[in-house]
């Protein structure tokens, strides 16, 4: 299945899911955000991993305190654990996936405009084997400052977006997500 070249059907673009400000999406919170995360497709579920902590209203907090944080989602689309240590710049995102998994066109072409769309369709490339029949993984990875999307079909192993770098395993359903703040040396 590709995904090249699907339209967007979507008629107002203030209600596009991902550069938008749609109720029905949390990205107008999380782009003042100067963090990553990662977003479950289906119903655009939007996950930070907490390697910075703000307030509510979108600034950044001090964290100077030591602690972890572990917290489970189901979505009824994907069960997700996100655990993480904001002092030390490192998070994980365990995400369970249905096991029929697949991306739904449909709900994508009706909520992004065309560009989101594209970015989105663009990162669910997948590396087929010819005799292997495997659907892309409806997750990828959201820089929430810049809107860029990054691939998180398997045959990718790690990323780097910005200050941060993520690394990830597959195993069946199961995606387990590590990412990290590894900031420059002063
Ligand atoms: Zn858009």
């Amino acid at each position: 299945m590709s995904y090249e070249g699907i339209k967007s059907v979507l008629e107002d673009h203030e209600e596009c899911y991902l550069c938008g400000s749609s109720d029905r999406s949390l990205m107008g919170y999380y782009r003042n955000f100067d963090t990553i995360g990662l977003i479950s497709l289906n119903d655009w579920y939007v996950v930070d991993f907490g390697l910075k902590e703000y307030d509510d209203q979108g600034n950044p907090l001090k964290s100077d305190d030591a602690h972890t944080f572990t917290q489970m989602t189901n979505t009824g689309e994907v069960f997700l654990m996100t655990s993480g240590s904001p002092d030390r710049g490192m998070a994980s995102v365990d995400v369970s996936l249905p096991e029929d998994y697949r991306p739904d066109t449909q709900m994508l072409q009706e909520h992004l405009c065309q560009t989101c769309l594209d970015k989105i369709t663009d990162s669910l490339k997948t590396s087929k084997w010819k005799y292997e029949k495997k659907q892309a993984i409806p997750l990828c990875l959201v820089d929430f400052k810049t809107l860029e999307i990054y691939s998180l079909q398997d045959g990718h192993v790690g990323c780097s977006i910005r200050d941060y770098w993520v690394d990830m395993e597959y195993d069946g359903e199961k995606v387990e997500i590590h990412a990290y703040y590894l900031p420059r040396r002063e």
